[in-house]
């Protein structure tokens, strides 16, 4: 990373900034939620780009000294016996772990009301949802508590919060990032993701974590060369990104997408041929089934990772006097609606009479999304560029049906069904809510997406983030 690169607020952000923010927006009823569990006392653990940043990490992270819940009345009080690998090399390079933040429940939500502690509220406008699941980051992230924050991905859960709140997040190549100590919740999807406030500061962030890790077999030995180029920063280039082909999907701009989500992507569409890109009108025809394909995959995996919290290893237990009762009382008790809803669903999928006609299904039509996705890379396009949700943040409670809130991934479950990585910016208000734009390249074409994305940043301006 070059440090030139990094805004002057990460370097004078530090640890006392961060908890006179944490006092002012956290606490009260009008407060955000935002953390399930704090540590005050957390220093510095290492001398490195990071040395006294602080950070704050999602719930489904393990982390010593305070507890790792998901969000789940089932892990209350869980405290795990070793790290996150992605956890420990940030306080290696230096950062404070200041607190674990609230999430939907084992990561499954869009809104993060699914939390068994609360729902978060979105600093931007506090009657409003966050997005989900990794909603308690971003809020720490644009309430200002911290600039840098650790998420979750599975089918959107960083990309879709950082769209809400107006801040910068990335999901990255699906083994980009060792998932060891990340709750598993589907582990064909996991990924650890990272928010900024800025693009500079999310993409240290994941310079930081991203490598192999001799503890999950599935990181990828691929080089880190993430830096975000000084001079694209610094605006100095007039044309900085000459010879970039960036693929607009048609797909991902139904004519039932809200015109004036439409009209900022349209805009920023319009900087990006500016700044030199070509953008060129692609297709990705499966992506209709995106949503069908992701809620039958997630669920299944889900079902089968789920199943070990029976009572009998990790967090709460049933009294019961017997085996099954007690299994079924910790189970009934422990998991939220949703939770339970996704369990149903997975054992139905991936029952013997059902398996062939969704499960094997579902994992054909992936294949063909993942292949569509290669198709038009390997036709010259180096980059997608979509909104990253179909709308801004909604009310708290004002999306009741859970088929309804799925449709709030439409846009970003694609990359992690294909495992690709992609990015949300903000890109501009609308109703004074922020909206994202996405970015989707390649398997470990994060530079080329993070390049892009200064340059948009840049271009777009201060006044389109906050
Ligand atoms: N909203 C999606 C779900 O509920 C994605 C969640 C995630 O990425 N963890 O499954």
């Amino acid at each position: 990373m070059n440090h030139d690169a990094l805004p002057s607020e990460l370097k004078s952000h530090d640890v006392a900034a961060a908890w006179s923010r944490f006092d002012a927006v956290q606490a009260g009823v009008e407060g955000l939620n935002a953390f399930l569990a704090t540590d005050r006392e957390a220093q510095s653990a290492g001398e490195g780009v990071l040395s006294g940043v602080p950070v704050a990490i999602k719930d489904n992270l393990a982390t010593l000294g305070m507890p790792t819940t998901c969000g789940s009345r089932i892990l209350e009080g869980y405290v795990s016996p070793f790290e996150a690998t992605a956890v420990r090399k940030l306080r290696e390079a230096g950062a404070v772990i200041i607190g674990k933040t609230n999430m939907d429940e084992f990561a499954m939500g869009s809104s993060n009301e699914n939390s068994a502690y609360g729902p978060v509220r979105n600093p931007i406008d506090r009657e409003r949802v966050p997005g989900g699941s990794s909603g308690g980051s971003a809020a720490a992230v644009a309430s200002g508590v911290v600039r840098i924050a650790l998420g979750s991905e599975t089918g959107g859960s960083v990309r879709q919060p950082a769209a809400f709140c107006g801040i910068v997040g990335i999901k990255p190549t699906y083994g980009r990032v060792s998932r060891y100590g990340l709750v598993a919740y589907a582990s064909s999807l996991d990924n650890v993701g990272v928010f900024g406030a800025s693009v500079a500061e999310a993409a240290l962030g994941l310079e930081v974590i991203a490598g192999h890790d001799p503890l999950d077999s599935t990181s990828a030995n691929q080089p880190v060369t993430l830096l975000v180029p000084s001079p694209l920063i610094g605006g100095t280039a007039a044309r900085p990104l000459s010879g970039l082909v960036i693929g607009r999907p048609r797909e991902y701009f139904p004519d039932s997408l809200d015109p004036a989500i439409a009209a900022q992507c349209a805009r920023a569409l319009e900087q990006l041929t500016a700044l030199g890109a070509e953008v060129r009108d692609v297709s990705l025809p499966s992506t209709d089934l995106a949503i069908p394909v992701y809620y039958i995959i997630a669920p299944a995996e889900a079902s089968s990772n789920l199943a070990r919290y029976d009572g009998v290893r990790f967090g709460m237990r049933a009294k019961a006097a017997d085996l099954g009762p007690m299994y079924e009382g910790t189970r009934s008790h422990g998991f939220g609606a949703e939770v339970t809803r996704r369990i149903l669903l997975g054992t139905y999928v991936l029952s013997a009479g059902y398996y062939d006609a969704y499960y094997k299904r579902a994992q054909a039509v992936r294949s063909l999304i993942t292949r569509e996705f290669a198709g038009v890379f390997a036709s010259g396009v180096h980059l997608l560029f979509t909104p990253t949700a179909p709308t801004t943040a909604f009310r708290l409670g004002e999306v009741s049906d859970p088929y309804e809130m799925y449709l709030s991934d439409i846009f970003t479950v694609t990359a992690n069904l294909a495992g690709v990585p992609a990015m949300s910016l903000p890109i501009g208000r609308v109703g004074g809510l922020p909206v994202g734009g996405q970015f989707m390249a390649p398997h470990f074409a994060e530079a080329t997406m993070l390049k892009a994305a200064a340059a948009l940043e840049h271009a777009l301006g201060v006044e389109a983030h906050r």
